[in-house]
């Protein structure tokens, strides 16, 4: 199943059950805007290529539309579409103060110098840096990208309109970025692991956990929870996965990734397994942090986890939440597991309007108060109209991003 019809396929679950009418239901599902541009460059060998970049932006209906930028091969306009509803619903969850959008070039940046990276972005802003702006559109990064591309992405954008900080988030430090962006969406999903877990009654020294993804967000997280006392029994990223049944010291994983380009091959005292035997570990937690599309119909039946953790976005196909979920599985939905990252992007974009810096004890303890706030009504939705996390957390998106529609009016 293609990722927009798997995205319109939660969306119509809870729809349904909203008694939304086809008319809104239209009108929240067709995006707003979606562009799709050619990126020629010249690569270090003087060969010409082309890439193709997009930017789906979803709705505006509550601020200005946010969301990452994703550089990966698979990319093409259906995933990004399918993305770009999802941060519609995110940052309704969480209640800031926007719309939903996300972009990305179809390229595998490994395959690419530096330089050719650079050059790549730079292209990419003087297609679009009409469309997208502080108060219409704010990318970030995503897959494929960090503070780098972002730093890029701010200098090239600033050539046409100016001093605009505020224009991109997840910059570096010392480029208007905020302390605590790069570490928000791992430790995110780190809080919110802890609440639901306590919620479920379970000590998190009992709670053994499988991680998919040692990218951005798996290793910020699995260094939260290991802090907090959790026991990590399986990492993985693209070398495969590493499992020790008495627990990873994940100090070790975070030195062995930061000594060898970021990646777990090689990492000794484990037992090496694919990443589609980590997901069928048997673990009290899973927390699916790579790729979407992870978790399906055929591989779910052997899924022994009880309780998931959607770090990722769309890491379930809608068939396979269906199947776990009668077998009475928890999972705690991406549009509020893994949307530390946008809240911390709203504060970096705040910080930049106020030209204030709130340092990052101030950051981490309204990260905490958003999630902690979004999970509590998630978690009291899905108890009063006895839904799933998933579908609680998409009536509560959808309202408010159907009230905001309607009061604005539509003229
Ligand atoms: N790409 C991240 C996400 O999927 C962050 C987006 C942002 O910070 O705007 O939520």
């Amino acid at each position: 199943m293609k990722a927009h019809e798997a995205a319109q396929l939660y969306f119509n679950r809870a729809a349904d059950l909203m008694d939304l009418s086809d008319n809104m239901r239209r009108l929240l599902s067709i995006p707003k805007r979606e562009v799709q541009v050619q990126i020629p460059v010249e690569l270090d060998n003087g060969e010409i290529a082309t890439f193709v970049g997009y930017r789906v932006q979803h709705d505006d209906a509550r601020g200005p539309m946010k969301g990452g930028l994703r550089y990966h091969p698979a990319v093409d306009l259906d995933e990004i579409r399918a993305l770009a509803s999802l941060m519609t619903w995110k940052t309704a969850v969480v209640n800031i103060p926007y719309g939903g959008a996300k972009g990305g070039i179809a390229i595998d940046p490994r395959k690419h110098s530096v330089r050719e990276m650079e050059l790549i972005t730079r292209k990419f802003v003087d297609q679009i840096h009409d469309l997208i702006g502080p108060d219409t559109d704010i990318p970030a990064p995503d897959m494929g990208t960090g503070a780098q591309e972002m730093a890029w992405f701010l200098n090239q954008y600033e050539k046409y309109h100016g001093y605009s900080p505020a224009c991109v988030t997840g910059k570096p430090v010392e480029l208007h970025g905020a302390e605590g962006r790069e570490e928000a969406t791992g430790r995110g999903v780190g809080i919110l692991a802890f609440k639901l877990m306590s919620r479920l009654g379970r000590k998190p020294a009992n709670t053994r956990v499988a991680l998919q993804g040692f990218g951005n967000v798996g290793s910020y997280c699995a260094a939260f929870l290991a802090e907090a006392d959790f026991k990590i029994v399986a990492l993985s990223d693209l070398s495969g996965a590493y499992f020790r049944p008495d627990g990873i010291d994940v100090s070790a994983a975070l030195r062995h990734a930061r000594h060898n380009r970021g990646s777990l091959e090689g990492f000794s005292g484990t037992e090496k397994l694919t990443n589609a035997e980590l997901l069928e570990l048997d673990v009290e937690l899973l927390i699916p942090a790579a790729l979407g599309g992870v978790i399906t119909a055929e591989n779910a039946p052997r899924i022994k986890a009880p309780i998931i953790i959607e770090a990722a976005n769309a890491p379930t196909t809608p068939d396979a939440d269906a199947l776990l979920h009668d077998r009475g599985a928890v999972i705690l939905p991406d549009i509020l597991a893994n949307a530390g990252g946008v809240t911390v992007s709203y504060f970096e974009w705040a910080q930049n309007r106020q030209h204030y810096n709130w340092g990052l004890s101030r950051v981490r303890q309204e990260l905490d108060k958003a999630l902690s706030d979004g999970f509590e009504r998630v978690w009291d939705m899905s108890n009063q109209r006895k839904v799933s996390l998933r579908t609680a957390a998409y009536f509560i998106g959808i309202g408010r991003v159907g009230r905001a529609t309607v009061l604005g009016g539509i003229r």
